[in-house]
């Protein structure tokens, strides 16, 4: 039994169901699958209603049941566009499928349904149906402040945002600065917007609201929701930390190669390398990093996911020299076992995307990051790692150059303020295990969790 195992006497069963429909994409199918197994360890059936676009894989989950919607799917040209769609077309399958899981007398009755905040459709259908509807935000909580305050950046025009006003401070988020207000490019901002509005508006009107987060990292932005969002809110996270779920990638982890190749490395002697999912990067950023790591002169394990290259398959923009230069000193994976890596001992810094998920997987096993945001949430889990937590350093103002890489390198790796960072960034790691031990933050919400939809 793991150190943060659930008491057993919280794990009778309860005779209900959830129901849980995650956003098919990997930053968001990983943390609701991970509460559907702690909510399952704690006595509740679970159903997961799921799109055929990144349908989870149900044989590792024989403990749930399975049912499959919108088989047929458009073709979308980018992530804003996905999102948009999913909330119109899954409206009438998604119905359906509740229709004749509420019709089934079978099983447990369904108590609820968990749905992402950002399928806010999902709270009319619910809605007709009776059904109480309880919101999983993924990311974390600053940055669902900061879409939440949209409307009065647009007010005070702070947004859409200005070239000439990127350094200057947002005085009502500190320490967020404009360059961090988390957007994506798109060349419809009214879209964005919308959307936004729709998933704080409808996580405003839902019963409960839980956060894979917790109370010691978040305090003063759970403080603020709980003033603006008057609904019953659960951190209940590190999710992954409750106990080992099954895998949930989308891409095969490259498990064997990476973990060997690990093992042969130093402790606390590599840099590992990844920008998660869905963010991509032009191939002369692409080099411009390959040159860093190379010139850094520390071993890295670096994820170069198929499509994170624009317009390259794989690896082809890579010289051979460059490859011939590495001479295991370097190993790339298509997808690695993030979590794994992270807990290696040889790992010694992520330089990441700062996901939410990639962010507390870093805090969780006390790694140092390197921090090195695309879009949307990203740049402010970004700005909390380096200004607030100080668990990390930013390349400024996307800053890829092999110079400024090699030197950031340096800093997390060896130098007196990494010792510091490393330091800040085990507290924190520390923190995370307390709060899910019996009487921590997290397991007590669990358990208001456990009571609140056992009433349903
Ligand atoms: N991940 C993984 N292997 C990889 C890269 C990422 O398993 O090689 C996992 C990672 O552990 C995390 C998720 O994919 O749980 C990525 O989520 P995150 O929120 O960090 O970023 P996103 O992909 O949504 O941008």
């Amino acid at each position: 039994m793991e150190e943060n195992q659930i008491e057993p006497q919280l794990g009778e069963r309860i005779g209900r169901r959830i129901i849980f429909f995650p956003l098919p994409l990997q930053g968001h199918i990983n943390p609701m699958l991970q509460l559907a197994n702690i909510l399952h360890s704690i006595g509740f059936s679970i159903t997961i209603i799921h799109t055929k676009l990144n349908s989870p894989n149900p044989t590792n989950y024989p403990h749930f049941t399975f049912h499959q919607i919108l088989s047929e799917f458009d073709e979308y040209s980018d992530i804003l566009s996905l999102l948009t769609m999913l909330n119109e077309k899954c409206v009438e399958p998604f119905k359906q499928a509740l229709s004749e899981l509420l019709g089934d007398k079978s099983g447990d009755p369904i108590g609820c349904l968990i749905s992402d905040a950002i399928l806010y459709f999902t709270t009319d259908v619910a809605k007709s149906f009776n059904l109480p509807r309880i919101v999983l935000r993924t990311g974390g909580v600053a940055s669902f402040l900061t879409f939440a305050a949209f409307p009065v950046l647009l007010q005070k025009g702070y947004l859409p945002i200005k070239d000439s006003r990127l350094e200057e401070p947002v005085i009502e988020l500190p320490p967020l600065r404009v360059k961090d207000l988390p957007l994506i490019k798109t060349s419809q901002p009214e879209k964005l917007y919308s959307l936004l509005h729709n998933m704080i508006e409808e996580t405003k009107s839902s019963s409960g609201l839980i956060w894979n987060t917790f109370e010691e990292l978040e305090q003063p932005s759970l403080t603020k929701l709980r003033q603006d969002f008057p609904i019953p809110i659960f951190p209940i996270g590190p999710f992954h930390k409750h106990f080992a779920s099954p895998s949930s990638s989308l891409i095969p982890e490259d498990q064997i190669s990476s973990i060997s190749w690990l093992d042969k490395q130093a402790n606390n002697s590599v840099v590992y390398v990844s920008f998660g999912s869905i963010a991509s990067i032009e191939e002369k950023d692409f080099l411009e990093i390959a040159q860093g790591l190379a010139s850094s002169k520390h071993p890295f394990l670096w994820v170069v996911r198929p499509g994170l290259i624009r317009g390259a398959d794989w690896l082809e923009p890579l010289p051979q020299d460059f490859l011939d230069l590495l001479n295991g000193r370097g190993h790339i994976v298509k997808w690695a076992p993030q979590v794994e890596v992270l807990v290696h001992r040889a790992v010694g810094a992520f330089w990441t995307h700062n996901g939410w998920n990639s962010t507390l997987e870093s805090i969780c096993e006390g790694v140092p990051m390197i921090c090195m945001p695309c879009f949307t949430d990203q740049l402010v889990n970004a700005r909390y790692v380096s200004d607030v937590w100080r668990v990390g350093l930013q390349l400024e103002n996307g800053n890829l150059e092999r110079g400024e890489i090699e030197k950031a390198i340096q800093k997390v790796m060896v130098e007196k303020e990494g010792e510091e960072i490393r330091e800040r960034v085990l507290c924190l790691k520390e923190k995370a295990s307390i709060c899910l031990r019996p009487g921590g933050s997290s397991y007590e919400f669990l358990k208001s969790l456990k009571n609140y939809i056992s009433l349903f």
